[in-house]
C-alpha cells in the first residue's frame, strides 16, 4: 500500500459529497441532530455501515445533502476534499459536483458554485493550481496558485479542475441551466460537466438537449453508463461519443463492442461497483477484460467518504486482485494523464511529475 500512497496519481470521477470524512459529516450531523432537524443515531448508523445497496446509497446522499447544502458547509467540505486527496499524492484531481438551489436559505446554483470556489481558495496544506483570469491579458491563464499559500518548491501542488453535475432527477430546463453556470464558469476551472444520480430515476433523452448544447459551446462531457441493466440508454450514450463515461458495468456484448470500437475511456471505480452489488466481485470485474484489451481507463474512487476508499486503496486492491506490479500500476496512473479534460500544457507538467517520480520503481 505504501508505494500507492506515495506514487502521483490522478483522479477523475470524485463526487464532493460523495467523498467527505466520515468524522466531518459526524460532527456536522450531531450538530443538526442537537438542533432537532435530524436524528442523530440513525444518520450515525446510517453512516458509518459499510455494506450498502445503489438504493441505499441514494437514500444516503439525500441525508448528506440535508447535512451539507450551507454555504459555509460547502466551502469547508471542498477544503477538505482536495487537501485529503493532494495528502495521499493525487496530482491532478477533476472533482464533481451537482450545483444546488435551495430558496429556504437564499441558495442558488451559482451561490453554491461560489461557496465551491471558495474552498478552493481556502486550501492551506497544499498549493492548488487552478486557471485565474488574467485580467491584463484579458484570458485565463492556468497553474495559477489560487489560494494565498506560498508557492515554494518544496510544498506539493495539486491542479483542481471541476465538473458540474447534472442529476437525474432534474428537468431539461434545470439540466441547461447548470450548462449555462459551467459556461460562465469556464474560465474558473469548470471543464465540464456529468451526469449522474439514480440511475433508475430519469430518461437520457431529458438530458440530450443539454448535454448537445455543451459540446457545442466547448465542454468536455463524462456520463455515468450501465449502472444497471438499460441497453437502449447504454446504446445512446455510446453514440452520443462523451469524451470519457463512468462505472460500464451491467453492458451486454453489444455494448462492449461499441465501447471498444468507439474507444471512450471508462472510469473505474472498484470498491463503489462491489459494495453496491454492481458487479459480484473484484474477479470477475470488467477492469480484466478492458485492461487486457488495452482499453483506455483510469481508476477513480468514485465516492472515498460513502464506500470508505481512498485512490491509493484503489490502486492496491486492483495490484492485488489482478496481479499487477508496481510499474504496471504506475503506467496506470500516468495513462490517466491523456484523458484529463485540460490541454497539452497541463499535460506535459503532469508527464514530467510522473517522469520524475520514476525513480521509485527502481
Ligand atoms: P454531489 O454532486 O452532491 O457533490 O455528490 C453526490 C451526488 O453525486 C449524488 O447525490 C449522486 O447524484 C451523485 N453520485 C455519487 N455517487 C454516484 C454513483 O455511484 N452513481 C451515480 N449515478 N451517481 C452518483
Amino acid at each position: 500500500m505504501d508505494w500507492c500512497v506515495s506514487m502521483p496519481k490522478v483522479e477523475l470521477h470524485a463526487h464532493l459529497n460523495g467523498s467527505i470524512r466520515d468524522s466531518t459529516l459526524l460532527e456536522l450531523a450531531r450538530v443538526l441532530g442537537e438542533k432537532g432537524v435530524i436524528v442523530f443515531s440513525d444518520v450515525e448508523h446510517n453512516i458509518l455501515k459499510n455494506d450498502r445497496s445503489l438504493r441505499e446509497v441514494f437514500r444516503l446522499f439525500d441525508l448528506i445533502h440535508i447535512i451539507t447544502t450551507d454555504h459555509m458547509v460547502v466551502t469547508r467540505i471542498t477544503k477538505e476534499v482536495i487537501e485529503d486527496f493532494a495528502k495521499e499524492n493525487v496530482v491532478y484531481l477533476e472533482l464533481r459536483t451537482t450545483p444546488k438551489k435551495n430558496d429556504s436559505i437564499g441558495m442558488t446554483k451559482r451561490s453554491y458554485m461560489e461557496a465551491v470556489m471558495e474552498g478552493l481558495r481556502a486550501v492551506s496544506a497544499v498549493d492548488v493550481a487552478f486557471p485565474a483570469h488574467n485580467v491584463d491579458a484579458g484570458s485565463p491563464t492556468t497553474n495559477v496558485p489560487v489560494n494565498d499559500a506560498r508557492s515554494g518548491t518544496t510544498r506539493k501542488k495539486i491542479y483542481v479542475r471541476l465538473l458540474l453535475s447534472i442529476d437525474r432527477r432534474e428537468s431539461t430546463a434545470a439540466a441547461m441551466e447548470t450548462v449555462k453556470l459551467a459556461l460562465e464558469m469556464k474560465d474558473s476551472g469548470v471543464v465540464g460537466i456529468d451526469l449522474s444520480g439514480n440511475p433508475v430515476v430519469g430518461e437520457w433523452i431529458t438530458f440530450l438537449p443539454a448535454f448537445k448544447f455543451a459540446r457545442e459551446q466547448g465542454l468536455y462531457i463524462t456520463l455515468h453508463c450501465g449502472e444497471v441493466p438499460n441497453q437502449k440508454e447504454i446504446q445512446a450514450m455510446l453514440d452520443f461519443m462523451p469524451q470519457r463515461i463512468g462505472h460500464a458495468c451491467c453492458f451486454e456484448e453489444d455494448d462492449w463492442e461499441k465501447l471498444k470500437s468507439s474507444n471512450i475511456p471508462v472510469e473505474i471505480c472498484l470498491t463503489s461497483n462491489v459494495v453496491t452489488a454492481s458487479v459480484s466481485s473484484l474477479d470477475v470485474h470488467h477492469f480484466v477484460d478492458l485492461y487486457n484489451a488495452k482499453h483506455p481507463l483510469i481508476l477513480c474512487t468514485d465516492d472515498a467518504g460513502v464506500f470508505s476508499t481512498s485512490l491509493s486503496r484503489e490502486y492496491s486492491l486492483a495490484a492485488a486482485a489482478f496481479g499487477l506490479g508496481k510499474g504496471e500500476m504506475f503506467q496506470l496512473a500516468k495513462n490517466a494523464i491523456a484523458f484529463i479534460f485540460e490541454d497539452d500544457g497541463v499535460k506535459q507538467d503532469l508527464t514530467s511529475i510522473f517522469d520524475s517520480a520514476a525513480n521509485m520503481l527502481e
